[in-house]
């Protein structure tokens, strides 16, 4: 990709489902916070986005090896990951949570000894799971999208996942069959990432753009669409 060419059209990497992120809604059109923000801010702020839904670890990836230009995808801003990518300012607060299909009887992590828990390849929340692994003593089971690791745990073949609240608690509400069990691990705050030390203009322009989303109520707006404010 030309990284000189002021017209140019960045590609930007997303999941394929992270609703209240990006999903698909009813009429397949691709929908979300991120989404809407990039686009609006994108508009705005004069530059072009071709969105590519690639799967979260897929995007993570494709920016790593400079196949893309950028990553919004519910993206946690982490330690690990400021070693090789550079974070817009944050733009959403998070936090871990573990899930259980809604008739069981798993309460906390103490309950998953021997047990089967499912996780997302790459994400923040798998790293969480992991990191409690041992003490807890589970096995994992791995996906690449979070429909088919909530699907595991509603159909019985792991007892619980672990993914983002705001994305679980979007599911719960829309009707996943799961319930949340535990108080929210701290995840810090979503970014958008680019490669480190690339694309800096695009980053520049983007913090611009999320700034005066904030400051003019475009912000709050996006948000209230896919989120409303009692959750
Ligand atoms: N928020 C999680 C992370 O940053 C997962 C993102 C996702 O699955 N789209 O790793």
């Amino acid at each position: 990709l030309s990284k000189v060419n002021a017209d140019k059209t960045y590609t930007i990497g997303t999941d394929v489902t992270y609703p209240p992120f990006e999903f698909a809604n009813k009429n397949n059109k691709y929908v979300g916070i991120d989404i809407d923000l990039m686009k609006t801010i994108a508009k705005r702020e004069g530059f072009k986005v071709n969105i590519k839904e690639l799967g979260f670890n897929a995007a993570v990836q494709a920016l790593e090896s400079g196949q893309i230009d950028g990553v919004i995808a519910g993206m946690g801003i982490t330690a690990e990951r400021q070693k090789i990518f550079d974070f817009s300012d944050p733009y959403y607060k998070t936090g871990y949570v573990m899930a259980v299909a809604k008739n069981s009887n798993i309460k906390s992590y103490k309950d998953l000894k021997g047990k089967k828990v499912a996780i997302k390849t790459g994400t923040a929340a798998a790293t969480y799971a992991q990191s409690i692994q041992k003490k807890y003593g589970f096995t994992t089971v791995t996906f690449d999208d979070s429909d088919n690791m909530y699907n595991d745990v509603v159909s019985g073949n792991s007892v619980a996942c672990f993914d983002d609240s705001p994305v679980l608690q979007y599911a719960v509400k829309t009707g996943t069959k799961l319930k949340i069990v535990t108080k929210p691990a701290d995840g810090g705050y979503y970014g958008f990432a680019v490669m480190k030390g690339e694309n800096q203009k695009l980053l520049r322009l983007f913090n611009k753009g999320l700034r005066a989303l904030k400051k003019d109520g475009t912000y709050k707006k996006i948000v209230n669409k896919y989120v409303s404010s009692s959750s």
